[in-house]
């Protein structure tokens, strides 16, 4: 039996991103060319931004295409302006974000602060305002992480930084593991810049946004001609564009069919898991994305794990997908405090609408043969 369960890692694409796709591909105009076969290329970039802005609520013109989550994060955060100073954030936040903290830290441009989340896996808006003091000019907190899948409260965190009301302090949030998978409205959340990736939704690899508030000032990241209104300089991935909004529609459409299943699987699994007789512990609160597992086996090896269930066709992951190839205990797992002796045998498990409960059953049996036997 062959089992993909790492859809936090990668999912596989849509059907409808693939069409998308490939009808994009028997055009080549460039989208900037005054040309019909150019114009007709701007036309499916502006309807594919048009389709992202009306699923997240918000202005086409407030959509920047990028190439993925990792660069956004990076516009973000290294987006002059606000580029300097002192940050708040999560000690959980996806590497994307904390390695480019760290690297301006170096450099000599920002102050880190970072919060703790609570053992459960979740910040509390209250800690995260009390950090964002008056030197403060960006709060970046994740919307779900990626190796607990735990959703953070960013609508309460914008309100309690804004009631402070610092006007100059932005609030990013990295929704690469949320948008598509749970209802996204970058209004209802308060942010002013929003992060995605497409190949976390059935889209492409290499490609995603970045929600720039309208009046939240952020220099250009890519110097060049004048795409993406001046800001990201750079020819459009045209097909990779129009197969993420694609994606993106379907995945809204089918949300609410996908969580019931996802968490009939993820009930599936800790029952199955419960009736093992394996000593484990399941990691984060009951506010999780759904279809996401943290499972940490005690006295057991997360590397040796993920190896063997690959043997047996299982493919999960030790934690996130950046650290999957190293035996460090991960950054999150410290965070929230995972007892010593079950950390190290951690792995995770994201389920897809394409798994079943047949699955599920396979997985917790080669879990007890490997672990138990
Ligand atoms: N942020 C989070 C929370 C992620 O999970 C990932 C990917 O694993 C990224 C950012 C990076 O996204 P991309 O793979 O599109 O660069």
């Amino acid at each position: 039996m062959k089992v993909y369960a790492d859809h936090a890692a990668t999912t596989p694409m849509r059907e409808r991103a693939k069409a998308a796709m490939i009808e994009c591909l028997e055009g080549y105009g460039n989208p900037s060319s005054i040309h019909t076969a150019g114009r007709l290329a701007a036309m499916k970039l502006e309807s594919a931004r048009k389709e992202v802005a009306e699923l997240l609520n918000c202005r086409p013109a407030e959509i920047y295409f990028t190439s993925g989550g990792t660069e956004a994060d990076n516009w973000a955060i290294r987006a002059a302006r606000y580029g300097a100073g002192r940050v708040v954030t999560s000690a959980f936040e996806h590497h994307a974000v904390l390695h480019t903290l760290e690297a301006m830290e170096r450099e000599g441009t920002r102050k880190i602060t970072r919060i703790n989340p609570e053992p459960d896996g979740i910040l509390d808006p209250e800690k995260v305002a009390a950090e964002a003091d008056g030197t403060t000019n960006l709060v970046s907190v994740m919307a779900a992480n990626n190796e607990i899948g735990a959703l953070q409260p960013i609508a309460e965190i914008s309100r309690a930084i804004k009631k402070s009301s610092r006007s100059l302090m932005v609030f990013h949030t990295d929704a690469v593991q949320a948008v598509g998978h749970i209802p996204v409205d970058v209004r209802d959340l308060g942010v002013d810049m929003l992060s995605a990736s497409a190949h976390k939704f059935g889209g492409p690899k290499g490609v995603g946004f970045l929600y720039i508030r309208s009046g939240a000032e952020l220099s250009a990241f890519m110097d060049g001609g004048g795409q993406e209104a001046g800001r990201r300089a750079g020819t459009e991935n045209i097909a990779a564009i129009a197969g993420m909004a694609a994606a993106l529609e379907a995945s809204v459409l089918r949300m609410e069919e996908n969580r019931v299943h996802l968490e009939s699987l993820t009930e599936r699994f800790r029952r199955r898991l419960a009736a093992s007789g394996l000593d484990a512990v399941l990691n984060g609160a009951e506010n999780r994305i759904p279809g996401s597992i943290s499972a940490s086996f005690r006295r057991a090896e997360g590397e040796m794990l993920l190896h063997r269930l690959d043997l047996k066709g299982i493919a999960v992951s030790t934690g996130s997908a950046c650290n999957a190839r190293s035996t460090e205990l991960s950054h999150v797992l410290r965070a929230i405090r995972v007892p010593e002796e079950y950390a190290g045998g951690t792995i995770r498990l994201t389920f897809g609408p394409e798994n079943t409960a047949e699955e599920v059953d396979y997985i917790v049996n080669c879990l007890r043969e490997i672990i138990g036997g």
